[in-house]
C-alpha cells in the first residue's frame, strides 16, 4: 500500500497510482507485435473503450497510439485539417497553448481565442472569430485545464462550432473519466491511459467520428509517424503501423476491465465526492483556491502557497508523509501548488492529505 516516502500517494494530475492487477499486467511472454498475441488485445483494448464510453462502432472508431497524451494530441491536431485549413484554438492555459504550437509546428494556420487562465472562454468573440474566418475547419480546445484545474464548457463551444458547421478536436487527456462529457458532441476526443483510466503511461488513444474520418483519409500527411489517418486504417485491418508499446497495452487492458466494473458513471462520481472532501479540509486549513470554485474540475485544485512557505518547502515536507504535490506551472509556479486526485486512493489516504497538510504549514 503506498503511503511511504519512497512509495507514495500520487497527488499529480498522472501517472495516478494504480491497482496492482494493472501493474501485474506488465508481467507477460516476449511477444511479437505482428502476431495474434498482441493483436487480439489491441482489438479487444479498442472495443473496450468504445464499449466503456458508450460509443456506437457504426459512427465511431478509436486509434490506440503508443506515445503519452502529447502524441495522440499532435497526431489528431496535425491530421485534421486540409492542405488549406486553418484551426480556431481556444487558449487559457499551458495546454491550449500547447495546441498552438503543435499547429505552429506543422504549419497549420491558428487562429487563438485567448482568454484569462482563470475565466472559462468568451463564446460570443468564438462566434465572431468563426463568422470572420471561413478558412476555418476545425475548433479545438481542452475540456480540462490542468494548469489551474479549469473546466472549458465543452457543449457550449461544440454547439457554436456545429452551428458555424466547424469539426471539433478535443484534449480531454486529464477530462475523460473525471467530468460529465459527452463525447459525441465533439468529432474527436483525445486521451491517454495513465490519468483518469488508471492505467500506465506510454499509451494514449482519440476516439474519432466516422464521417470525420473519412474526410482526414484525404488530407496531408504532415508527418510520418505521428499520422491519424495511417493509424485508423491499419488498426481498423487488425493490424499496427509500427511497434507499439506491447505491455503497457496489457496494463491498459487491466485498468479497462477495472473501469467497466466500476462504469465511468461511477468514476467520475468517486472524483467528485474525493475533491468535495479535499476542498472542505482544504478550505477548514484556510488555504486560498485559485479559481472560482463554480468552474473546478473534479479532479485538480490550485491553492495558494501559505504565506512564506516556498513550494519546495512544502513539496518535501509532503513527500516526507508519503505524498507527491505538484508546482504550478509557469510564473504560477512561486505563488500556487496543485492538488489532484486522479487516481486509486483509498478513503484513508484522502482523509490522510489533509492531515499532513495541516502539519506541513504548520
Ligand atoms: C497531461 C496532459 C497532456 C499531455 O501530457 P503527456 O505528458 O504528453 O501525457 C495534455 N493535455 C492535458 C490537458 C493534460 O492534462
Amino acid at each position: 500500500m503506498p503511503g511511504t516516502p519512497e512509495t507514495p500517494w500520487l497527488l499529480n494530475p498522472g501517472p495516478c497510482n494504480t491497482s496492482e492487477a494493472v501493474r501485474q499486467a506488465l508481467i507477460t511472454p516476449d511477444i511479437c507485435h505482428r502476431e495474434a498475441d498482441y493483436l487480439e488485445i489491441q482489438s479487444e483494448v479498442r472495443q473496450l473503450l468504445l464499449e466503456v464510453f458508450g460509443l456506437d462502432s457504426a459512427e465511431w472508431t478509436v486509434a490506440l497510439i503508443t506515445g503519452s497524451g502529447t502524441a495522440a494530441l499532435e497526431m489528431s491536431i496535425s491530421s485534421s485539417v486540409s492542405a488549406s485549413g486553418a484551426m480556431v484554438v481556444i487558449e487559457n492555459g499551458v495546454y491550449g497553448e500547447r495546441i498552438h504550437a503543435i499547429c505552429r509546428a506543422h504549419d497549420i494556420e491558428a487562429i487563438p481565442l485567448t482568454g484569462n487562465w482563470r475565466e472559462q472562454p468568451d463564446l460570443d468573440a468564438l462566434k465572431g472569430l468563426l463568422a470572420s474566418h471561413p478558412e476555418v475547419e476545425v475548433v479545438s480546445a481542452v475540456h480540462h485545464e490542468t494548469t489551474t484545474g479549469l473546466l472549458n464548457p465543452v457543449a457550449d463551444i461544440a454547439r457554436c462550432a456545429r452551428e458555424a458547421g466547424k469539426r471539433v478536436v478535443l484534449d480531454t487527456i486529464s477530462g475523460l473519466g473525471g467530468e460529465a462529457l459527452n463525447i459525441e458532441d465533439v468529432d474527436i476526443t483525445v486521451c491517454t491511459a495513465n490519468k483518469l483510466l488508471q492505467g500506465l503511461p506510454g499509451v494514449s488513444f482519440c476516439f474519432v467520428r466516422r464521417s470525420f474520418a473519412a474526410d482526414i483519409m484525404g488530407y496531408p500527411a504532415r508527418s510520418l509517424y505521428l499520422n491519424l489517418a495511417n493509424y485508423l486504417a491499419k488498426q481498423e485491418a487488425g493490424g499496427t503501423p509500427f511497434t507499439p508499446a506491447v505491455q503497457i497495452t496489457y496494463a491498459m487492458r487491466q485498468a479497462l476491465y477495472e473501469l467497466k466494473e466500476e462504469t465511468v458513471a461511477g468514476r467520475v462520481a468517486r472524483m467528485a465526492a474525493t475533491s468535495a472532501k479535499l476542498r472542505a479540509g482544504f478550505t477548514r486549513l484556510g488555504l486560498k483556491f485559485y479559481i472560482d470554485p463554480a468552474t473546478h474540475s473534479n479532479t485538480i485544485t490550485t491553492l495558494y502557497l501559505p504565506e512564506g512557505m516556498t513550494y519546495e518547502t512544502l513539496h518535501d515536507r509532503m513527500r516526507a508523509s508519503g505524498y507527491v504535490i505538484y508546482a504550478g506551472q509557469g510564473d504560477l509556479k512561486k505563488t500556487v501548488f496543485r492538488i489532484a486526485n486522479m487516481g486509486a486512493l483509498t478513503d484513508d489516504a484522502v482523509t490522510g492529505v489533509i492531515s499532513a497538510l495541516e502539519e506541513a504549514i504548520s
